[in-house]
Parts: C-alpha cells; structure tokens; sequence
C-alpha cells in the first residue's frame, strides 16, 4: 500500500458555550481543528486530526497547516502509511518539532494500518484491557453559583468524576471549589486544574483554602516550563499533581520524571505528538510508577478516538473519569465518535482503524480551507 495524496482540511468550530480558562488562556469560544485524510492506491482512506492551541501548545492552526503543507505531506507521498518507523523517520528528517503537525499524519497512517488489518486499532496495538472507561466531566470558570449549576450538570449526566477549571484568583478560585464539593458530596473525585494560571505562591494560597475539599488532584499549578517549581509545589502540597502544558514531548517526561515533578502525566494524544510518540511516553510512565489521565484539547472525535484505543490498552490508568466526550461540547461532531458515549462511559469502537466515519456533510459546514497534495 501506497500513499497517493494527502488532503489537509482547515477548519473553525464553535464551541456550544464560551469555555472559561486560568488567566492565561481567558475565554474559548472557537476551535480548530486540522484535518487530513491520507489516501493510498488501494483505496484506503486514513483519518487524522490536530488540535493546537497556540498559548497552550506553541504550535497554532496556522503553523500546522503550513507545516503539514509545504513539508511533512510532500515528504510521504509513495510511502508505505503502515510502516510506522519509516514514515516517522521521514517526518522528522523533512522539519524538526513541530509534533502537532506530525500527530496528525501518524493517526491517519495508525487508521490506516488498522483497516489494512481488518481490526480496530486497540487490537492492532496488542489487545484490550477494558471494555469501556469512564469519563471525566469538565467545568470552565464562573460564579460560584454557576460553577454548582454547571457541576451538578456534569454529574447528572453520569461522568465519573469532574475537573474544575481555576488559575485565576486563588481565593476566589478555593471558595469556588469548595462549593463545588459541597454540592456533589464528599467521596465524588474533584480533579483541579490550573492551566499554568498561578506562581507559587498562589499555588500555596489555593492549596491551603481546597485542603478540605480534598482533591485527587492538582494539574499544572504553575508555568510549563518552570518543573522545579512544580516539583517543590508537588513535595509539599499533599496532593497528587499531574502535568499536562509542561509535557509535549517524550524530552519533557524525562524532565519530569528526573526532577520528580509529577504523581500523573496529562495525556493528550495530539499534543503528546501522534500515537507512536505517547506510546513512548506511557511506557516511561509505567516503568515509574506514573499514571495516565487521558486528557483532551477541545477535540474532534478522530483525536478522541485515537486517544481512546490507546487509552483501552494502557495499564497504568488513572483510576477515575478520563477526557472523552470533547465533541459534546462543540457545534457539531464531525464523526460518529460521540455514539460511543453511553452513561457517562464511552466504549471501545469495533470497526477497523480507529472506528469512526467522517461525516462529510458536517466537515463541510465548518470548513476554511483545503489543499490537496498529490504524487506526480
Ligand atoms: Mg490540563
């Protein structure tokens, strides 16, 4: 098998309600998500999705969607997409980095080594360990009264535990929290994120104040580059911490793991890089005893289900809910992903490759642009 032409797909989603981040990031009210679909000469078409956030992830839509066009497409044109090592090794000798752009090409050749193998892409990756996993609710900033509202929602719904947007006025934020635990009961698992919005001492203003909610755990309290202070913050805060902005590569783990900064490893497929890439990340995890949350940008569902079948064969799961239902909160699924989505679970999907249809006529309406990258 052969890949004949790479189309790349720009596109902008709203999302059903403005998203309330730390102070960093401010409000989200848009996504976008790039799109490729790999086509090979025997008529196999694979699925990839990136979802970059510049202030988050370094790489922006644009950059992807440059990189994707004028390097990384061309370089695979003719190559076989089901050999992974040899399509990873073309990416990195055409540009350094930018593991955004890459993650989207490698989903799309892991889909379609999955329908060239007539099994789903867990199957693929050495079997299932679960049938299904629990999700993770998520809730952005607001009053107290609306963030209550918003996290009994959540709970309603059936998600399995819930993480509450914070990073901006510890105090505020603490109160918040503790308002939230309130009204969801003392055994419900409250994950806090801070998105890199505080310094330390902020941190330890927020920490002292949420002590009595009792979080399972504390994500990216501070500056994603700043790991030694996430590991002094982590010696003393009581709770686990996980890392998620301080982790885009497999560099950056190590980084983690030598300075001893996290309990957990936020994981996020496309931001970690594609499936080879946080494949090598979860097992250094493993070998030290660090968990996985499986975590979303503000994805589509062909991130999602990438996410998800590596998700079904990773070990050294996170015990509560993981990040799956992110095309619930935008304008549209532009795949059947979210059917996947049954009280408060999501299921692996059966089909080959990473399961899911692309629903053109949905793609269509949310599209900004498009490039196809031909072999002569
Ligand atoms: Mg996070």
């Amino acid at each position: 098998m052969r890949i004949t032409s790479v189309e790349i797909i720009e596109t902008r989603i709203p999302l059903k309600k403005p998203y309330k981040l730390s102070k960093r990031y401010g409000y989200l009210e848009n996504t976008k998500p790039i799109i490729v679909k790999v086509n090979t000469d025997n008529g196999y078409v694979g699925y990839g999705e990136t979802d970059p956030l510049g202030r988050f992830t370094g790489e922006t839509p644009e950059t992807v969607a440059a990189v994707l066009k004028e390097d990384l497409a061309p370089a695979i044109l003719k190559e076989d997409p089901t050999n992974l090592h040899i399509i990873h090794e073309t990416l990195d000798s055409a540009v350094r980095d930018n593991h955004m752009a890459k993650a989207a090409l490698d989903m799309a050749c892991y889909d379609l080594l999955g329908k060239a193998s007539g099994m789903p892409l867990y199957r693929v990756l050495g079997g299932a360990l679960y049938e299904e996993l629990p999700i993770m609710g998520a809730i952005g900033g607001g009053s107290i009264e609306e963030s209550v509202a918003a996290a009994r929602g959540e709970k309603e719904k059936g998600y399995h535990s819930l993480m509450v947007k914070v990073g901006g006025d510890p105090v505020q934020d603490g109160e918040r929290v503790l308002a939230v635990r309130d009204s969801l009961g003392k055994d419900y698992p409250l994950i806090v994120d801070a998105n890199q919005g505080y310094d330390i001492p902020s941190a330890f203003k927020f920490i002292d104040i949420v002590r009595e909610a009792n979080p399972v755990l504390f994500e990216q309290p501070i500056d994603a580059e700043n790991i030694e202070g996430i590991a002094a913050i982590r010696k003393k805060c009581g709770f686990p911490i996980s890392v998620d902005e301080s982790l885009l590569s497999y560099r950056h783990a190590q980084e983690v793991i030598r300075l001893e900064a996290a309990d957990v490893f936020s994981i996020k497929v496309c931001k970690n890089g594609g499936i080879k890439a946080t494949l090598q990340i979860i097992e250094l995890a493993r070998s030290k005893g660090i968990e996985i949350l499986f975590n979303s940008m503000i994805e589509e569902g062909i991130t999602q289900s990438a996410s998800l079948h590596i998700a079904l064969t990773t070990s050294n799961l996170y015990p509560f809910g993981h990040a799956y239902f992110s095309p619930l909160r935008l304008a549209a699924d532009i795949t059947d992903y979210s059917t996947n989505i049954v009280d408060g679970k999501v299921r692996a999907p059966r089909s080959p490759g990473l399961g899911i249809t692309l629903r053109e006529d949905v793609l269509e309406a949310f599209k900004t642009g498009t490039k196809i990258i031909k072999a002569n």
